[in-house]
């Protein structure tokens, strides 16, 4: 039987697999951590993030309100999505501009390489972009024999660097200054030898190399911090002046971008350009902010192309709860916070949305093809603290989204895993007080494994699989209901203290 595929595809399409890595997080992450100068620059990057921004929301009297806010804009908007899209594309359309919508990575890689195309240009200049790095743009564009120049200095490090970027904010976070110089000393063509790594220097000696792009690019490509459906406006928001010039001196400008990036009017806009600075740089108010509408001509690109990608977000959208995590503003609050994050780095999620919110996002728009799928790993990439929640600006409850994304991989295992077998002894043990006191006679063998340590080490599967990452303190000599009936007796009938319950 032919089956003929109707509407999205239910899953992203990752031709360049910048969604999924090729190994486990646990895996990843080991590696990472052997990494002693990339934790120091990470350390480093985060404590730094971490205190400015708390220093401008700490000012902010109805911070709170400002968050519940952005909540619900973010949840209205989600539940009327396909409207306020059409809404959109009409305002862009009435104004001079074009619309593309594409289905997934493949289809968007398609359509912006076409357009290029058909400028005759072989080279464009990009502004930082999310959306373009999700559907590897680049190498698309390389295939089709277009050089993509990233005029974001971070993105410039990154791309000179053949790396790939590893925070939504500072894709070179992992980078500290000598390695850049070292970078630029020998990829940055034209580059002065007696370069520094004064930061001073650096950043001029990556204008020198942008500016000629600049002057001479008939093509320019952008992300897009937010689109108002009201009057087909976007905006970026960024530090550097390259956006601006990305979006102004350009015959042609061709934007990408996520359909939640959408709001619905210019008072919601309002919302999140104060909540946004404040979370991400640390900063009252980003230097540029750019917005554009269609095309005027005379000023700015003639021809405006954007391009509204899907790639597996209808599906994220289908979950009640799962479709918080297409509320993120792209902030990184959330990776400046994160304990796990400050010790793997960026590059041990595989995908290029990293840390708590990556966890939650990457798994849903790739979806899960099994136990071995790398991506199974990443909601477990987490100890659950909840400080991802706390400094979120639209509040995404991203703890819970990671505990029911785990408690989803549970249920859809075909074969018990060594922790599906180990929690099902545990439930055994635990459903009844006769069997929990019969089990409590095996910490006597646990006190033997731990020995003159007070640790136990290794434990034979399916338990390995918790000594092989830490290790188990050595049960104690006494248990709680020795010590209670040491202490205060047999109560157990008069009610007065834990039951024991053999006959219960
Ligand atoms: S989940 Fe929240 S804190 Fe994290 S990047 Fe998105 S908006 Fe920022």
């Amino acid at each position: 039987m032919t089956t003929v595929q109707l509407g999205m595809p239910t899953v992203a399409s990752d031709p360049h697999g910048h969604l999924r890595g090729t190994e486990s997080f646990p895996k990843a992450a080991h590696k990472a951590l052997a990494d002693t100068q990339l934790r120091r620059n990470l350390g480093h990057a985060t404590r730094t993030i971490r205190a400015k921004r708390a220093a401008v929301v700490g000012e902010v009297d109805d911070w709170e309100e400002l968050r519940r806010a952005g909540e619900s804009i973010k949840a209205d908007t989600m539940a009327r999505l396909p409207e306020l899209l059409v809404q959109l594309e009409e305002q862009v359309t009435a104004r001079g501009g074009h619309v593309h919508w594409a289905r997934d990575a493949e289809e968007a890689n398609r359509i912006v390489v076409d357009l290029v195309r058909g400028t005759g240009a072989d080279e464009v200049v990009k502004v930082k972009s999310m959306a373009t790095q999700e559907t590897g743009l680049n190498e698309a564009l390389e295939a089709a024999g277009v050089a993509a120049f990233e005029t974001d200095l971070a993105e410039l490090i990154v791309q000179l660097s053949h790396d790939r970027p590893s925070h939504f904010l500072v894709p070179a976070i992992h980078r500290n200054r000598a390695e850049i110089r070292e970078i630029f000393l020998r990829e940055m063509p034209g580059v002065d030898p007696a370069l520094t790594d004064e930061p001073r220097r650096l950043a001029m000696a990556a204008r020198a190399h942008l500016r000629r792009k600049f002057l001479t690019a008939k093509v320019g490509i952008s992300g897009v911090n937010f689109a108002v459906a009201e009057t087909g406006t976007l905006s970026v928001v960024e530090s550097e002046g390259n956006g601006r010039m990305c979006l102004t001196l350009p015959d042609t400008l061709i934007t990408v971008m996520g359909v939640e990036k959408v709001v619905p009017t210019w008072s919601d806009l309002e919302v999140f350009l104060q909540l946004l600075p404040r979370s991400s740089t640390g900063e009252r108010m980003n230097p540029y902010t750019s917005t554009w509408t269609g095309v005027t001509p005379g000023d700015g690109p003639q021809t405006f192309h954007l391009v509204l990608l899907d790639n597996g977000r209808s599906n994220v959208l289908a979950s009640p709860d799962g479709r918080q995590a297409l509320h993120c503003i792209r902030c990184s609050a959330c990776l400046n916070v994160c304990p796990v994050y400050e010790r793997t780095g960026g590059h041990a999620y595989g995908s290029i949305y990293p840390g708590p919110i990556g966890a939650v996002l990457s798994p849903q728009l790739t979806g899960i093809s099994g136990p071995d799928d790398v991506n199974a790993s990443l909601p477990y990439a987490s100890s659950l603290c909840g400080a991802c929640f706390d400094a979120c600006p639209v509040r995404i409850d991203i703890p819970h989204l990671l505990v029911q994304q785990r408690a989803e991989a549970v249920a859809a295992h075909t074969r018990p895993t060594a922790q599906d077998l180990t929690m099902q002894a545990m439930a055994i043990a635990m459903t009844t007080p006769a069997r929990f006191k019969f089990a409590e006679k095996a910490l006597g063998l646990g006190r033997v494994l731990a020995g003159r340590k007070g640790r136990i080490t290794g434990l034979p599967w399916p338990m390995s699989g918790w000594t092989n990452a830490r290790d188990l303190p050595a049960p104690p000599q006494e248990t709680f209901r020795q010590w209670w009936s040491r202490t205060h007796g047999d109560t157990q009938r008069s009610g007065a203290g834990p039951s024991t319950g053999e006959d219960a």
